[in-house]
């Protein structure tokens, strides 16, 4: 995944300012700084909910922002940007299950409507998916009926059941109770350790960061202020705003 030189800006406030970086195909990288530096903007233009003023996005070699016609870039337009927003699964804080489904469909509804997966297949997959994120008992259960931890596992199993190649967590373990937060971090690492999906994660838990990340970007003010592995990120950071930032969370 690759942004170039992505400027975004809500009326005259610049959110992200010329902004590039690669995460490398299988990497994970960890978006840390203060409230306000732009990291859930990035999920969001990734999402497509927003569209940048200028730069572009790449998903594994697809332009999420331009479409090559005859030579020439144009602006993506949306049967475009659909096929390749089927590459990016997310996870929200606050979960975003369907209420009035039970857990089962809740994870076969996309892969069945979206991809046009037949529904045995995607039943069958749902379960393993289950089985990864320790909640098989729970399939014939509505959401209201789980914990917010159950909830946000399943949530995991429901954007992994697309088979993205690019998985985006925007904190979220942040609307969990503090008991609940570790079981669901366990499941993501285990994920994180066990396939080669591409992961972008904006968190506060920094021991989780640390565990699971490849590269951490420190953001401030719509711009990577520093960036390196998490050891040196974490142990050893040059920028004293990174200095700053850590010391009041850590
Ligand atoms: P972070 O996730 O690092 O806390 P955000 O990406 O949410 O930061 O926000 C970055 C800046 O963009 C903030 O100043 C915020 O007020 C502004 N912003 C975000 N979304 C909008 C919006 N839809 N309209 C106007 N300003 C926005």
């Amino acid at each position: 995944m690759r942004f170039d030189r992505v400027t975004k800006r809500f009326g005259s406030n610049t959110v992200l300012d010329n902004l590039d970086f690669t995460v490398a195909p299988g990497k994970h990288v960890t978006l840390i700084g203060p409230s306000g530096s732009g990291k859930t903007t990035i999920l969001r233009l990734l999402m497509t909910l927003i569209r940048p003023d200028e730069g572009t996005i790449r998903v594994d070699g697809d332009c999420l922002t331009h479409e090559d016609k005859g030579g020439v870039l144009h602006p993506a337009g949306e049967k475009h940007i659909r096929e390749v927003r089927k590459k990016i699964g997310m996870v929200f804080q606050q979960f975003n299950l369907f209420p009035n489904m039970k857990v089962l469909r809740n994870i076969t509804e996309a892969p069945v409507h979206v991809l046009g997966m037949s529904k045995d297949e995607a039943e069958e997959r749902a379960r393993e998916l289950l089985e990864l994120v320790g909640l098989t008992e729970h399939i014939d259960k509505y959401p209201t009926q789980l914990s917010g931890g159950q909830q946000q596992r399943v949530a995991i199993a429901r954007a992994l059941a697309m088979r993205p190649q690019v998985l985006l967590l925007d904190e979220v373990t942040s609307a969990l109770d503090p008991e609940l937060v570790a079981g669901v971090l366990d499941v993501l690492r285990d994920i994180a350790h066990s396939t080669d999906i591409t992961m972008l994660c904006v968190t506060h838990e920094m021991n989780f960061a640390r565990d699971i990340s490849d590269d951490v970007l420190m953001f401030d003010q719509g711009k990577v202020i520093e960036s390196g592995s998490p050891e040196k990120i974490f142990n050893d950071p040059e920028n004293e705003r990174t200095r700053e930032f850590l010391s009041a969370i850590l």
